[in-house]
Order: structure tokens, then C-alpha cells, then sequence
């Protein structure tokens, strides 16, 4: 199902925003932004011959992480280890279950109420919380991302991008910075980009039938070979159906301009299921968690309690350890603490174990100023999940907030080892060096955040940061050098390779 292709990501910028923006609370659970030093301008990507064939899969990576870049910078990405946590692990089983899924993928949440779901270049998949929060079933969310995920390991967007390629790269790119960039920098964006122009570009980018009805057909295998309910695609586009007829406006309308529901589509669905076993799939625990979390956190706090007690009392859930977690977090919301400690107990006495749920008695604590109280719940909780980061990054941000750099420093070194590639740990690490005070190894350390996120100009600066630091020992600096070298050798690399790439 949908949807977009990739350009629509960026309509982000037009998407309704009513929900992100209206309630402040909503933002719970979200790690503020690292006191990292201020990001650099992002930079455009170098585009390359457009005239040349299609997107080599570097290219397309590249240019995937450029408009990451962007997104990450948008009030409205979700930043949020524990969605992320949950969309990777989903994602996660439709890739494993995906013929030629080949590279990474990168699954992560945008807060938008509408009914969504995008792919990027280089398997970057955006996904709307309204998807979460209208599903009925875990098995409707797959067989959307199943769909994304064949966009990508079909290598539609580079496929498009050829089909299409006269001069169409620099514009599209043009406006893909233009449009993201115009949530913050209207300066920028005044007279690049108008809703027309980006109208237009869409609408050149849509991805063919051919395309859509491709990534169905893979997507619906992806959603049986991972062992969901494969009736889910059709319900999905169903329910989809009756929602268009439903409203002219407002809940749907990205979903309804890119990719209608045509009762082809549907039917093609329901054909496939013709002769297959009858095979329900368990939600999972975590699903109906996320789901409740992100329900309660759509309302406004009063609301979210009436509605999330009124559940509880009159038994109308369909998994009760959800509706209480909703009610725990609506309480956190309302900033009625104890309530939510109350409900959180309930939880725990009747054997529901999450580390969704240590996190959450976690922020209680916080919430009523208990820091140490925190920790001890978050240790306790990584002891019994070590390898869940969420409970990871919660641990991290108590440690900083209580300024206990060393235990940060401490905490992430073996995590590091593991992950590698994770740029957050790197981040965590950033901010407890500035905390110490240490801007050679924070600076040496913000670099390999940039680094990760193919951001290597950006890497290549915090290394010349570091080397005008002057607070660091001569090792220290040989290393700092060494890096550096590196790192310009392999920009030089991939500005001279062939066609270059983003
Ligand atoms: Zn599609």
C-alpha cells in the first residue's frame, strides 16, 4: 500500500500537522536534542550526471541520507528509541522474509495522524503514527511496510529516477530541500517551492501501477513468509476504502491523492489468499503497547485519561494490559504520577513484562523528581533486557541529566562494540565529553555521529574542530589526524568515482 514515492516523503512539509504541533506533551518519551554543537548547514548533495542511467545503489543511499538529514531536523521525526525499537523489529521480519533484500533498512516514526507510509532512497521507510494508531491488527501494519520494503529492494525509486531522468534529478533534489527546509527556513524556501511545483513533482514521481501492483504482489509474499495474517492486506485497503468514502477531507488525503484504493487492488489481494490455510497471528505484546502509547499521547491528556479509564472500567480493549499501559501514559501525561505508578503496579501484578514498561515507571519516577529512583529502575531493567537500546538511551540520558559523564561514558563502551554503526551511542558519548568539558574527544566524537549519518563534510569539520581544540594530548591528536585523513580521502573518493555520488 501506498503509497508514495519517495519525493512524497517531502510532503511532509504539507502534510497536516494539527496533532504534532498543537500538544506539547505529545512529546513524551522524546530525548531533547543532544547539546551536541549546532548542526551545519545540511549540504545539498552533488548531483552528479543526471544524464547517465540509472541510480547506482551508493547513489541512492547517498541521497536517502541526505534527505534523512532533513527529516531528522523536522519537528515532526520521532525521535524516539522505543517507536524506533519496535518499527525496526516489525520491519526487520518483512526484510528477513523479502527475496534480495540486500542492504540496510531504517525504519522510523513521523508523528502525523494521517494514514501513512513512504520510502525513501536506500531503505529509509517513514511511517506515519496515524498508520499505528488506525490499525486493528499488527498484521494491517506489515503488509503496509512489506509493501515499502519492495519499493526499495525493487529498486523502484532508482528504476523511476531512470525512466525519468532528464534533468529531473536536480530539480527533484532542489526540491526536496526546498520543501523540507521550508518548515524552518523560510528564507530559504520563499519562491524555490510553492504548493503547485511541489504538486507537480509528485505527481511526475508517483510510482507507475506497474510499480504499485509489483511491490503488492512482493509485499503480500513478505507478509506470508513472516508469518502474519495475509487476509490483513485486503482488510487494510478495505478499511482504507470506506475511510475515503467516509471523509472528503482531513484524516486521509496524502493516502487518497498518491494511491488510490482501486477494487483491483483490493481484489488482487483477495485473490491471493484463495487456498491458503486459515493462520491467525498473535499480536504481540509490544504491539498493542506502542499502539495504546500512541493513542493516549494523540489526545490531549484529559481526554486520553476519561477515554484510556472509561477502556479499563468497561472492559471495551482488545488486550488489556494495553488500555492500562494507555492509562499509565495518559496519566504521566496529566502529570498524575502516582496514578500512573498505580497503574504500572496492576500491570506488573498481573505479569506483564516490557521493558516498555520499566521505561515508563522510570519516567514516574523522574517526573516526581526521584533521578537516583530512575536509575535504579532502569538498571534493573537492562540487567533482565541488555540488549534492548530504549531502556539503553533512557539509561544514558538519567546518567547525563544527573551529570555522571563517566557512568555515560562507562555505560556506552561495550554497547559501542556491539553497535557499531549506531550513531546515537556516539552522540551519548558527545555530550558526556562536553559535559566534561573535553571538546577535543567531543568533537572527535560528534564526528563519527556525521559520519554514520553520510554526513562526511559535517564529520570532516568537527575533526578540524577537535584539531583547534587544544585541550588534548599528543595521542590524542594522532588519532584525531589519522581520522581526518581518512575521512577526506574517502570524500575525495566519492567525488571523483565515475558519476558522483550525493
Ligand atoms: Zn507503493
Amino acid at each position: 500500500m501506498q503509497f508514495l514515492s519517495w519525493l512524497l516523503a517531502l510532503s511532509l512539509a504539507f502534510a497536516p500537522r494539527a496533532f504534532a504541533q498543537s500538544d506539547p506533551g505529545s512529546r513524551y518519551g522524546q530525548v531533547p536534542p543532544a547539546a551536541a554543537p549546532s548542526l551545519p548547514a545540511a549540504p545539498l548533495p552533488e548531483l552528479g550526471d543526471a544524464s547517465s542511467a540509472d541510480l547506482t545503489p551508493q547513489q541512492e543511499r547517498r541521497l536517502g541520507e541526505a534527505v534523512m538529514r532533513e527529516i531528522r531536523r523536522d519537528p515532526q521525526y520521532l525521535d524516539d528509541p522505543e517507536i524506533a525499537e519496535y518499527l525496526n523489529g516489525l520491519g526487520g521480519r518483512l526484510v528477513a522474509a523479502t527475496p534480495g533484500a540486500r542492504q540496510d533498512f531504517e525504519f522510523f516514526g513521523i508523528r502525523d495522524s494521517s494514514i501513512n507510509a513512504f520510502a525513501l532512497p536506500g531503505g529509509f521507510i517513514g511511517v506515519h503514527t496515524g498508520l499505528i494508531t488506525a490499525s486493528d491488527n499488527e498484521s494491517e501494519i506489515a503488509s503496509v511496510l512489506g509493501h515499502e520494503v519492495a519499493h526499495v529492494t525493487q529498486r523502484h525509486i532508482a528504476r523511476q529516477i531512470g525512466i525519468q531522468k532528464q534533468m529531473q534529478i536536480p530539480m527533484m533534489i532542489a526540491m526536496a530541500a526546498a520543501l523540507l527546509l521550508g518548515r524552518s527556513r523560510p528564507d530559504l524556501a520563499a519562491g524555490a517551492s510553492t504548493a503547485v511545483q511541489a504538486g507537480a513533482v509528485q505527481s511526475q514521481l508517483a510510482f507507475s501501477r506497474d510499480f504499485e501492483r509489483e511491490a503488492d504482489r512482493l509485499g503480500f509474499q513478505a507478509l506470508n513468509g513472516s508469518g502474519f495474517d495475509v487476509r490483513a492486506m485486503a482488510e487494510f485497503f478495505e478499511k482504507m476504502q470506506r475511510y475515503s468514502r467516509l471523509m472528503d477531507s482531513g484524516v486521509v488525503p496524502t493516502y487518497l491523492r498518491s494511491h488510490p484504493v482501486t477494487t483491483e487492488r483490493i481484489s488482487d489481494a483477495q485473490a491471493r489468499t484463495q487456498g491458503m490455510p486459515f493462520r491467525p497471528h498473535v499480536d504481540t505484546l509490544e504491539y498493542h503497547l506502542v499502539r495504546a502509547r500512541l493513542r493516549a499521547e494523540a489526545m490531549d491528556p484529559v481526554d486520553a485519561v476519561k477515554t484510556f479509564t472509561a477502556a479499563v472500567n468497561d472492559r471495551r480493549f482488545a488486550n488489556e494490559p494495553g488500555a492500562r499501559y494507555g492509562l499509565a501514559v495518559s496519566y504521566m501525561r496529566a502529570r498524575e504520577y502516582k496514578r500512573a505508578e498505580a497503574e504500572i503496579a496492576l500491570l506488573r501484578a498481573g505479569k506483564t513484562d516490557s521493558p516498555m514498561i520499566d521505561t515508563l515507571a522510570a519516567r514516574a519516577r523522574l517526573g516526581q523528581g526521584d533521578a537516583e529512583g530512575a536509575l535504579a529502575l532502569l538498571r534493573s531493567a537492562l540487567a533482565r533486557h541488555p540488549h534492548r537500546r530504549s531502556v539503553l538511551y533512557a539509561t544514558l540520558d538519567v546518567l547525563q541529566g544527573l551529570g555522571r559523564f563517566d557512568s555515560v561514558l562507562a555505560t556506552v563502551a561495550e554497547p559501542m562494540r556491539l553497535y557499531p554503526r549506531e550513531a546515537r551511542l556516539y552522540e551519548a558519548r558527545a555530550r558526556a565529553y562536553a559535559g566534561l568539558g573535553k571538546r577535543l574527544l567531543q568533537h572527535e566524537a560528534q564526528a563519527e555521529v556525521y559520519q554514520l549519518q553520510g554526513n562526511l563534510p559535517g564529520a570532516i569539520e568537527q575533526l578540524q574542530f577537535a584539531q583547534g581544540a587544544g585541550d588534548g594530548n599528543f595521542y590524542e591528536l594522532s588519532a584525531v589526524d589519522a581520522r581526518l585523513k581518512e575521512l577526506r580521502a574517502e570524500h575525495a573518493r566519492e567525488m571523483k568515482e565515475g558519476r558522483k555520488p550525493f
